[in-house]
């Protein structure tokens, strides 16, 4: 066990101090709620059981034209690697907080550029899983077991352009603990653009925010808990149903209610 106090681990600084279980082997952790860098995840008062890879996890390999990734691997890491060994594919990491479980399982990523791009397989509790048969789309994945490694294809050639436009596309985001964007953008439009034309971009409760830099990142501004959280998140959806008639679905896990 390891006791991780979220207020200070994840990224939107929030959350209790909580016994998480450390998973040293391959193993199936179907009883606990994985969580990796928790710079997606929103930890309330009660949350479930949760473990985290252990350093074991923590690692890159070469295997000819793939790249084998632990799922402790933080994302800065892996992006060094690539640049430092010349390889392609991974330009992506630039200043995308993160382990590879949680990229993976978020199929995080910018635009078309995400992460199951140059995917080619996962290995959970029960073997490795190719690509082809797991469900994926913009940030969703239907995997349901712990990711403990990754494999992707790689060629020669670190795009170095590629890496400054990724630098220019996340400009905007605010410099404020958050969780990454909030909600999903609905098909064809911006949760931003909605959250801006409802009155949101700006909006307050407590020390918790809507950025008025981009208004789908819930900021916190100093001692934001989760119950602001939460009454923001409820207050968005019911203002873009209202005006709109769209479900925003949430981006951000919550853990626990
Ligand atoms: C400033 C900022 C900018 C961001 N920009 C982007 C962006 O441009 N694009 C984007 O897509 N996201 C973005 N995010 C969100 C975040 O970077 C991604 O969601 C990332 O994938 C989170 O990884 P994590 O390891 O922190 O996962 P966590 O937040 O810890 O967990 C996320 C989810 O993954 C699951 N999970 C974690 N590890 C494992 C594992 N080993 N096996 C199975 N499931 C696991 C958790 O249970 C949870 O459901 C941003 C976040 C911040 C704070």
């Amino acid at each position: 066990m390891k006791t991780i106090d979220f207020s200070t681990y994840s990224s939107i600084k929030i959350g209790g101090t909580v016994d998480v279980k450390i998973i040293k082997k391959i193993q199936d952790c179907s009883d606990y709620t994985l969580v990796g860098g928790a710079n997606n995840i929103l930890v309330s008062p009660n949350p479930p059981k949760l473990a985290i890879l252990g350093k074991k996890f923590n690692f890159i390999k070469i295997d000819g034209d793939f790249l084998h990734i632990g799922g402790a691997t933080p994302s800065g890491k892996i992006l060094s690697y690539a640049k430092r060994h010349d390889l392609a594919n991974f330009e992506l990491m630039q200043k995308l907080p993160g382990t590879m479980g949680g990229i993976v399982c978020m199929n995080a990523g910018l635009k078309e550029w995400e992460i199951f791009n140059h995917l080619v397989a996962i290995k959970t509790q029960s073997g490795w899983i190719k690509k082809e048969d797991i469900e994926y789309s913009y940030r969703y994945t239907n995997i349901d077991g712990t990711i403990f490694e990754a494999k992707f294809e790689t060629s020669q050639g670190f795009n170095y352009t590629l890496l400054e436009m990724f630098k220019k596309l996340r400009d905007n985001q605010p410099k404020f603990p958050s969780a990454g964007s909030c909600f999903k953008n609905p098909n064809g439009d911006f949760a931003g653009r909605l959250l801006d034309v409802v009155g949101l971009k700006g909006y307050r409760v407590g020390d918790l925010a809507f950025s008025t830099t981009h208004a789908n990142f819930l900021i916190n501004l100093g001692n934001g808990t989760f119950e602001q959280a939460k009454t923001l998140i409820k207050e968005a959806k019911q203002r873009v149903f209202e005006k709109f008639k769209i479900e925003l679905e949430l981006e951000i896990k919550v853990l626990g209610h």
